[in-house]
């Protein structure tokens, strides 16, 4: 069964970060304040920390997050916006407290705006508003967001604001972008951490040497760009296949022109219900179909070939299906017991520093 994850970021942060020192990463604390770079190629020679300190590298991995010190602020590399498509550009988020048995999915809610997450974690409850800063003012979304939470506000709402889009190269010269530096996905699906992840392992199967090929560099740009699309693709169908049409953000998206890419799945899609899986998008057949079906979009026919088949065999099929599944989830606990039962494993063997937990 496929599954994702629900994390405290400042938690994991801190976790990966202990586990990158121990296995002999060094990390230097500072602001970096200048860069050098190359005479004849432009390349990054070194940093510049604001105790003077300065370090030199052959690879840069710019993790700067939305600004892009060294990608864009030096390099200059350049950003595709895709706000027409996309157009939530602030976020406010907020944690509150939270005793209920917790759901083993986030929760996300549309407003006349933008939408709401709500993602249980093992002792809060993590809130956020994602909204259009053309269509509501931050006083009326931060007092939206407040009259909407379940629990007890633990924080004041912290506010952060975006571009959703993507650096027109990830890598360019020996700087390689990670992270929001690299570009951003509104969070409806949480690709973000997903992003990175698929970024260091293409980083890993391309690792360059000292002359930087552009052969394994093109190839990274290409992989991303069609990871960002393909992610972008999918967020931008909830969006514009939502019914709602009681405010003007609804209705602007239901008027947008959607991507060829995109366009071109929805008619695949609305021909004869065909949905494929391309290059190595993250969403994979039965994520489309969800999507397509609950937000009404109905194939006007099916697959000529189905009428080959043995109606009997199929529901026969399926009901095997539906049991194994049924089966399944039965004997499994819920989400609850489960966590109870891993905090419970922990406090019994208080490792150093624990092993990855799920
Ligand atoms: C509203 C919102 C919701 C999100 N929800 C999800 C989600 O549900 N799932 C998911 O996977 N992802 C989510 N993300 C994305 C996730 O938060 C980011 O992918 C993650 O934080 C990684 O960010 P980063 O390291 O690229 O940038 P940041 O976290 O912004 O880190 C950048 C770092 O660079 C440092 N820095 C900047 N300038 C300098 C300098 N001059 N010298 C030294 N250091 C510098 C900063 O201090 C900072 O520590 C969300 C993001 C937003 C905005």
């Amino acid at each position: 069964m496929t599954h994702a994850f629900h994390f405290d970021a400042s938690l994991y942060a801190a976790y990966l970060r202990s586990y990158a020192e121990r296995l002999g990463v060094r990390r230097i604390e500072g602001k970096i304040v200048e860069t050098r770079l190359r005479g004849e190629d432009g390349f990054v020679e070194a940093v510049t920390l604001d105790n003077g300190r300065t370090i030199e590298g052959d690879l840069f991995i710019d993790c700067s997050g939305f600004r892009g010190l060294l990608i864009e602020q030096d390099l200059e590399t350049g950003y595709e916006d895709w706000t027409h498509w996309l157009p939530c550009d602030r976020a406010l988020a907020v944690p509150s407290t939270y005793d209920g048995q917790p759901d083993p999915f986030t929760r996300s809610t549309a407003h006349g705006s933008g939408w709401q997450w709500r993602i249980p974690l093992q002792h809060r409850m993590g809130n956020g508003l994602v909204y259009s800063s053309a269509h509501i003012s931050d006083d009326d979304a931060a007092q939206l967001l407040l009259d909407n939470l379940e629990g007890e506000q633990l924080a004041d709402p912290r506010a952060l604001s975006f571009t959703t889009g993507r650096r027109l190269l990830a890598w360019n010269k020996n700087v390689v972008a990670l992270g929001l530096a690299s570009g951003f996905v509104e969070p409806l699906e949480s690709t973000s951490i997903h992003l990175i992840q698929a970024g260091i392992a293409r980083l890993l199967a391309l690792f360059p040497d000292k002359r930087f090929s552009p052969i394994e560099r093109d190839e990274y740009n290409q992989q991303i760009q069609n990871l960002f699309e393909d992610v972008r693709d999918f967020v931008i169908l909830h969006y514009w296949a939502n019914r709602r049409t009681d405010s003007d953000f609804w209705k602007s998206c239901a008027a947008m022109e959607l991507p060829d890419s995109l366009q071109r799945k929805i008619d695949l899609w609305r021909s004869k219900a065909r949905i494929f899986r391309e290059n190595a998008e993250l969403f994979a057949r039965t994520s489309w179909v969800a999507v397509m079906l609950g937000q009404g979009i109905l194939p006007e026919s099916y697959d000529p070939i189905a009428d080959a088949l043995d109606e009997q065999k199929v529901a026969a099929a399926l009901e095997q299906m539906r049991l194994a599944n049924l089966q399944a989830a039965e004997r499994l606990p819920s989400h609850g017991e489960f966590l109870a039962e891993i905090l419970g494993h922990r406090r019994r063997s208080e490792p150093e520093l624990p092993e990855f937990i799920f």
